[in-house]
């Protein structure tokens, strides 16, 4: 298998989710694959480290996902790649389908783990189910869920060469980019701990307790829908059905009820921890542990318990 992988670069360095997507690669080409990169890459960006030998790396941060399309198509013809493989995330899910139909690729989406007997493995409907897809076509797109398959540092480093591909005119160009998190904390997708409250919490005053408890944790904070609706928190951290879908190590809910279309969104979490006033809350049947209690009593001493273990 000729595997190529899209890696995204931020401040020359390999993402979080650019990593994971290079494991992936790295595994399934047998350790064969190649990387390709757009913009200004510091050293390999710690590529090499996920077992990637060789970059390919265009000198232009690309924002347009068609452009972005357009070199990772051509990189894929220079390397003779019949794989290509994207991170999962809001950018990879935007420039595979591109990749695909410029290469003929059959296109798995999310895939969650390595193939078994050529089949991907990939979770369906919220997460309530999961498919193994082949793909009978004779090239193959995949992009890989943010925190399914983690980062496999296997230490060494990779070869950079210069990349320039006939990419067209930018149809949308960034005149602005202003962070939404003044603190540089991790993307929700990406996060490995998350910390999440809801209607329980009463307001956006009582947010404190939440961040005291997701700082303790080194942990990114998350909300219901409606926290989100009401603007006691900025959208972007509304998870659910209707938000961002999310799978870390650790999920905590503090006063959220668990209703079908929040789970939609976090039933992949590996531990999942739940508290809540209410016993009957739905959200205990889907935690690994529970608190029944009240989150402005519980939430002050898990986090001076926390900051005591530190
Ligand atoms: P509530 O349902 O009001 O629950 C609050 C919980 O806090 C209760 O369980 C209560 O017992 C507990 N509580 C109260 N006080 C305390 C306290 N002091 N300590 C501890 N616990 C306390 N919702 C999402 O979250 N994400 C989505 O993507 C989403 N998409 C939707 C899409 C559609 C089409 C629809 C119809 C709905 C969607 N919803 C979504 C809304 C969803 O159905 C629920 O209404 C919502 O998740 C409830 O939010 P909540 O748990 O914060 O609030």
């Amino acid at each position: 298998m000729s595997v190529l992988v899209f890696v995204q670069i931020k401040d020359g360095k390999a993402t979080k989710a650019g990593l994971e997507a290079a494991s992936y690669a790295n595994a399934i080409s047998c350790g064969s694959a190649t990387a390709v990169v757009a913009g200004s890459i510091e050293a390999d960006g710690g590529i090499g480290s996920v077992g990637i030998s060789n970059v390919l790396a265009y000198s232009e941060a690309l924002v347009d996902n068609s452009q972005i399309a357009k070199l990772v198509d051509a990189a894929a013809l220079k390397v003779g790649a019949n794989t290509v493989v994207f991170s999962a995330n809001l950018e990879g899910g935007a420039v595979a389908p591109r990749v695909a139909i410029r290469m003929n690729a059959g296109y798995v989406a999310g895939v969650t783990g390595e193939p078994e007997g050529g089949n991907y493995p990939r979770n369906v409907f919220s997460g309530k189910a999961k498919a193994s897809v082949s793909v009978t076509a004779d090239k193959t797109v995949i992009s890989v869920t943010p925190n399914a398959f983690g980062v496999k540092d296997v230490g060494g480093s990779a070869s950079v060469e210069a990349f320039s591909a006939e990419v067209g005119e930018a149809k949308l160009i960034v005149g602005e980019f202003t962070p939404t998190s003044a603190d540089g904390s991790v993307p929700l997708p990406e996060s490995e701990r998350v910390v999440s409250a809801g209607r329980g919490l009463k307001g956006p005053e009582n947010w404190g307790i939440v961040e005291g408890l997701a700082k303790a944790l080194n942990a990114s904070t998350a909300c219901s829908r409606p926290v989100g609706d009401m603007g006691w928190r900025p959208h972007h951290e509304h998870v659910g059905q209707t938000g961002v879908t999310i799978r870390p190590d650790l999920y905590i809910a503090c006063g959220i009820s668990g209703a079908i279309q929040h789970l939609a969104g976090v039933n992949q979490s590996k531990v999942i921890v739940v508290i809540n006033t209410d016993p009957e809350a739905p959200f205990f049947k889907a935690a690994d542990y529970g608190i029944v209690g009240d989150v402005f009593e519980v939430l002050p001493k898990l986090t001076e318990a926390i900051n005591t273990l530190a």
